[in-house]
């Protein structure tokens, strides 16, 4: 595996190819208050770009196309979070989403254990090292043991993916989970409009 990090934005010369798996790392949970600090893409290939963000300006123009590139897939693991802070730190419109606990939800009916760690283990037989989850990730150098993990984040989506493809189909919810993933736009805004927790499908 190999790390690329840049920072601001992603460099010029970065391929995306056809689908990206992206993360991100903040320093919390709510998008108002904690920060964005790092935007993490792979493109597939084991290796992992690593983008620190500028946190006074969040000007980066080349990482915003990208995130609405409408030609480009971008998978992540509850999106529904990393789209909200994305929109509301670059003021970007994330387009054609994939997300793989979604996917998981709708498949893996027969377990409540959705989280990263259990997908990867359970689809690939991989055992994912979560110590660095909580760190400082606004640190202006980041370890290298930050920087691994945080890749790390981004390098099985692909095969995630695919392998959660393969369940959508067989149990004939591939439709649904489209529409599932074309909602999560609309249910990041709500969260940061003030509505995280209520249904507003909710009868009472
Ligand atoms: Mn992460």
């Amino acid at each position: 595996m190999t790390i690329k990090l840049s920072r601001g934005d992603l460099p010029a010369d970065f391929a995306p190819g056809g689908a990206i798996a992206i993360d991100t790392e903040t320093l919390g949970l709510k998008p108002a208050r904690d920060k964005l600090c790092l935007v993490q893409i792979s493109t597939g290939d084991g290796n992992a770009h690593l983008v620190q963000m500028d946190r006074t300006s969040y000007q980066a123009p080349r990482l915003k196309a990208l995130l609405e590139d409408a030609g480009v897939t971008k998978i992540f693991h509850y999106a529904r979070f990393d789209v909200a802070v994305l929109k509301h730190y670059l003021g970007a419109e994330t387009r054609n989403i994939y997300c793989t606990k979604i996917a998981s939800r709708l498949v893996r009916t027969y377990t409540d254990r959705h989280g990263l760690k259990d997908l990867v283990r359970e689809l690939l037989g991989i055992e994912l090292d979560k110590q660095q989850q909580s760190s400082d990730w606004g640190a202006h150098v980041l370890t290298e043991q930050q920087k691994k993990y945080a890749a790390t984040d981004v390098l099985y989506l692909h095969e995630l993916k695919s392998r959660l493809d393969q369940m959508l189909a067989r149990e004939g919810r591939s439709a649904l989970a489209k529409a599932c993933f074309d909602f999560l736009p609309a249910r990041a805004e709500l969260d940061l409009m003030g509505w995280p927790e209520e249904d507003v499908f909710a009868h009472s």
